[in-house]
Parts: C-alpha cells; structure tokens; sequence
C-alpha cells in the first residue's frame, strides 16, 4: 500500500486553512476529477476518492483536530501496518452518500452527486455501530488484541440475504415493473414537471418476495451476537475512534455492511500517569536514601524494575527510562518511562529522632550549596522538553 498523503497537501491548502478555503478547495478538484468527466483518466477516480477523503476528515473539526494532532492514525486511516484492520478507504458510494449536500439541491453542481449505482439504484448500507473499549494503561501502551461480542445484523444463510424462501428468486414489481422508482408527472403554471419518487410497493428494491425465508422472515439478516476480533494499536488515547468497515449492520434486504466504530476510553492507572507518549512516577525517597543512596523498585507499564538512586539525589531530580513509555501510534518507537524524585520530609519525630538530627543541624556537608549542576524547575522541565 502506498504512503498516504498528507490531506492538506492533497487539498493544496495550507494547515492554517479556514472550513471555507477547505470547502472551496475540494469542491475545485471534485469538479476537476469527477470520473464521468474524466471518462479516459484512469487515475481521476482515484484522485477524485482521495481529495473526498481528505475533505470527509479536514471539514470536521474533531477529525481534523486528530489529524493534526496523530496523522493519519489518528482518523483511522492508517497506512501499511500497525493499525491492524482498519481503515479501509472510501467507495465512490460513500462519497455519493456522505458528500452530496456539498453542492446543494439549487447548485450547479448538484448533478455530478446524482449518480447512481450500475443498476439504476444505489447500493445500499447497513447502519454503523458504535461501541466504547476500556483499555488499561499497559494495554494502551502496547497494543492489544481484543475479542468483543457484538449484536449485530448479519445476513441471513438460508436465503442468503435476499429474504426469500429456500433460493426462490424475486419477482419483479408490478408498482415500477422492476425499476424501483415511479415517475410522477405534475402539471404547473411553469408546464409539466416530471418528478421520480421512491416506489412504494417495493421501497425502491424494485423486487418482490413471492414466498418469505423461514428464518428470517423475509428480512434477509439476522440480530446475532457476532464475536469480532479487534487489533487495537499501540498509543491509542482517550476518545480516539477506530473503524473497522464492514462490521457493522447489514441492511435489510441486501447490500453493504455499515461499520464498526471503536470509541477509546483510557482506564486511570494509581501510578503511572500517562503523559504523551511518556509516562510518569512519581517517586517518594526518605533523605537518608536521597542522601545515602539505595537501590528501589518502582513500577513500570511491563512490570516491576529496579533502579539505583546515586547518593546526594537531589529532590525534583528526572530519572528517564529510555523506551520503556507508550508506543507511538504513527510507529516512531517508544516513549520513555520519567521518574520523578521527590524527598520526603519527616513530619512526625520522636525526641530519639530530633536529637539525632539536632546535632546534625549545623555540620558543614548539611548547608544547601546549590552549584550550577542543581538546575531549578524550569530549566528542567526545558531540558526535557526541547
Ligand atoms: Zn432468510
Ligand atoms: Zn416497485
């Protein structure tokens, strides 16, 4: 699979671009790489889909906020590997389907949405699904397989979705003889209009079920629990949604699945805090082993690890653990594990206790003498970050 491009300079607009510049920009390249009008370019299609799934993600302001900030992952269109099963990309059906209030009903324009499917009418999509997946902090760190039960339509075996009795074939409608829609013609003070409408014998299907599929009753699917395999990548976050197409509803009657849409929620861990790509402890020492020096176990997403604490640790100080963070959902590696030191100071002594730290008090080696190698907060936080 081919990288996909970066939808802005798909569009040819600017990262700064406003919803209208967006608008005017796709609109100028549907037009331009409309396949009917490009009947000999075999690469208009493509271009044509392209440009309309840039716009389906740069016109809506929550995707294009994902986009900006995770790429392409971020929207579920991941490219290549580590997002496992989803994206998919569009059908022209979808963009038929989605896109066509662009132009509007009055627009200039608005023939070029009207297409219809091969056979006259549009194929049709089930509904899509929405369900929401807790994940823990190690399982949004490392990616995880998830098997979930989901209710859903599926197509029925015995009739194979078409709703009839044991493979009898349907009949053509009488209402529309067979086209799915009736011409209505209207006399106005403008002349004789022509209006098509739906039938209404047959919803559109054109079809008729001369005898209903015992199974399902003529409505060619079934409500099951259908269990589904989910690939969840690595550095997922909170409200992230993933779609799997194809795992949604099958409508009634045939036709194309709708699609699952995965919603991230992220579960609190008590003592990791995730920061980015980093996670973060917070780490208590008593100044005797700030002073001293021990060795101490802390958690980490994989488990326990051991760490050295070098005598005179200073307080605020930022032990990083290299890779041992979250990884990066675009597969730039791994985040790091941050320690944060803190010092504890004793609050409650007994008198064995302040007598022994009384005769401490003014020995040389107790004076703070901050040098230059004891950076204060925010000069840390710059080396950290820049
Ligand atoms: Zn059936
Ligand atoms: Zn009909």
């Amino acid at each position: 699979m081919a990288k996909k491009r970066d939808y802005y300079e798909v569009l040819g607009v600017d990262r700064g671009a406003s919803a209208d510049d967006i608008k005017k920009a796709y609109r100028k390249l549907a037009i331009k790489f409309h396949p009917d009008k490009n009947p000999d370019d075999p690469t208009a299609e493509d271009k044509f889909k392209e440009a309309a799934e840039a716009y389906s993600i740069l016109s809506d302001e929550n995707k294009r906020q994902r986009y900006d900030q995770f790429g392409h992952a971020g929207v579920g269109g991941a490219s290549g590997g580590g997002a496992g099963g989803f994206g998919g990309g569009f059908s022209m059906d979808d963009i038929f389907s989605q896109f066509g209030d662009i132009f509007g009903d009055s627009s200039p324009f608005g023939d070029i949405f009207g297409r219809q499917g091969g056979n006259g009418r549009r194929v049709r999509k089930g509904s899509d699904l929405r369900i929401k997946l807790k994940l823990n902090l190690e399982e949004v760190a490392n990616g995880v397989e998830k098997k979930i039960k989901v209710k859903r339509h599926v197509t029925c075996n015995t009739c194979g979705g078409n709703g009839a009795k044991n493979g009898t074939s349907l009949t053509n409608c009488n209402g529309c003889n067979g086209t799915g829609q009736v011409r209505k013609v209207v006399s106005t003070m403008l002349g004789q209009m022509v209006s098509t409408t739906t039938c209404p014998t047959c919803n559109g299907d054109g079809k008729i079920i001369s005898e209903r599929c015992d199974s399902c009753a003529g409505e060619g699917r079934l409500l099951q629990d259908d269990l589904i395999t989910l690939n969840i990548p690595g550095g997922v976050a909170e409200g992230m949604q993933l779609s799997m197409s194809g795992k949604g509803n099958v409508p009634a009657r045939g036709g194309v699945a709708g699609d699952l849409l995965i919603v991230i929620e992220e579960e609190e861990d008590a003592l990791l805090k995730r920061d980015g790509n980093n996670v973060v402890f917070d780490m208590h020492l008593s100044f005797i082993d700030a002073a001293l020096g021990t060795s101490v176990e802390i958690p980490t997403i994989d488990g326990k690890a051991r760490i050295n604490i070098e005598s005179g640790t200073q307080a605020g100080k930022i032990l990083r653990l290299k890779g041992k963070g979250i990884k990066d959902l675009n597969g730039y590696g791994k985040g790091d594990q941050l320690v944060h030191i803190n010092v504890w100071t004793p609050q409650q002594l007994t008198s064995d206790e302040r007598s022994t730290l009384e005769s401490l008090r003014h020995s040389p080696n107790f004076q703070p003498k901050p040098g230059k190698n004891e950076k204060g907060f925010f000069d840390k936080m710059k080396d950290f970050f820049h």
